[in-house]
This record gives C-alpha cells, sequence and structure tokens, in this order.
C-alpha cells in the first residue's frame, strides 16, 4: 500500500455510468447523396455517373470532378471489387471514438464499375489481408439512419 492517490479514482462512481466509448462518428449526409445513402439502407451501392462525360466517381458530389457538370445519374455496383491498397491504423488518431475500433484495415478499393473507394476492410484476419485479393461489398447498418458499405474477401 502507498500514500499515493489512486490516479485513477476520479474516475470511480457515478462518472462510470457514462459510456467511456460513444459510438463512432457517421457521415454528414447531404442533399445531392440522397439517393446512394437511400440505396444503401436496401444493401445497394450507387455510384455517380456524369451524362456529359461518362466520368464515374465516389463519393458523391454536386458536380463531376473530371468536367464541372452538374448533369448526373446513378449506375449500381454489383459490390465486386479489388483491393488496391490499404493501412491497418493501430493507434486512434486525436478521435477518442475510434480508440476501441483499432486495429482495422482501410482499403483503397476498386469497384468493378471502374470507381476506387475509400472503406474497410471486415470479416477477415489482418493478416490475410492482400493486395489484388477480391472482395465483395457488405453492409453494415450502423444506427437506424445510417448504413456505410465496407468490404470483406468474396
Ligand atoms: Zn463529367
Amino acid at each position: 500500500m502507498t500514500d499515493q492517490p489512486d490516479r485513477f479514482s476520479e474516475h470511480a462512481g457515478p462518472s462510470m455510468e457514462c459510456d467511456p466509448h460513444p459510438p463512432l462518428p457517421t457521415p454528414a449526409q447531404t442533399p445531392y447523396a440522397e439517393p446512394h445513402w437511400d440505396a444503401l439502407q436496401s444493401e445497394r451501392l450507387l455510384i455517380q455517373e456524369c451524362v456529359d462525360c461518362g466520368e464515374r466517381q465516389h463519393f458523391p458530389r454536386p458536380w463531376c470532378r473530371n468536367c464541372a457538370s452538374e448533369t448526373l445519374d446513378w449506375i449500381e455496383s454489383d459490390g465486386r471489387a479489388e483491393l488496391y491498397s490499404y493501412s491497418v491504423p493501430r493507434r486512434p488518431v486525436e478521435v477518442v471514438e475510434y480508440e476501441p475500433a483499432v486495429p482495422y484495415v482501410v482499403g483503397l478499393v476498386d469497384l468493378d464499375v471502374g470507381v476506387r473507394v475509400v472503406s474497410t476492410v471486415v470479416n477477415c484476419d489482418i493478416g490475410d489481408v492482400e493486395i489484388g485479393m477480391d472482395l465483395q461489398a457488405v453492409y453494415d447498418h450502423v444506427t437506424e439512419d445510417v448504413t456505410l458499405v465496407r468490404f470483406e474477401p468474396a
């Protein structure tokens, strides 16, 4: 025993009623991306395609990143993809909410429709993740209103 006060004692008692790991933040949902978010709710992946130049893009934007046209349509991906590259965060970066999530796999994922997206690779051991591996979209209903697309080995 020592006379030193327990440095964690201030966190004991009623303050422990607070959830030390609040839910992860969810992306902001913008009006022009509404079809994308609505489709995710029903486990469909929509990608923007420019009517004027044919450029496809993800994440959704109010204009084409290639020609600045505001005439955009939506195409559906069947979720087949290939892992272009990845990284494994092992420490949360300034966002305490991510502490219980590490380590996880952040991937640059090439969709079958020719668009590269940033997402997480799930449902496999980190040691089994390889550049070039075939992936398939899976849908994570993180809240009642928000579904995120992630990828697992195909
Ligand atoms: Zn365009």
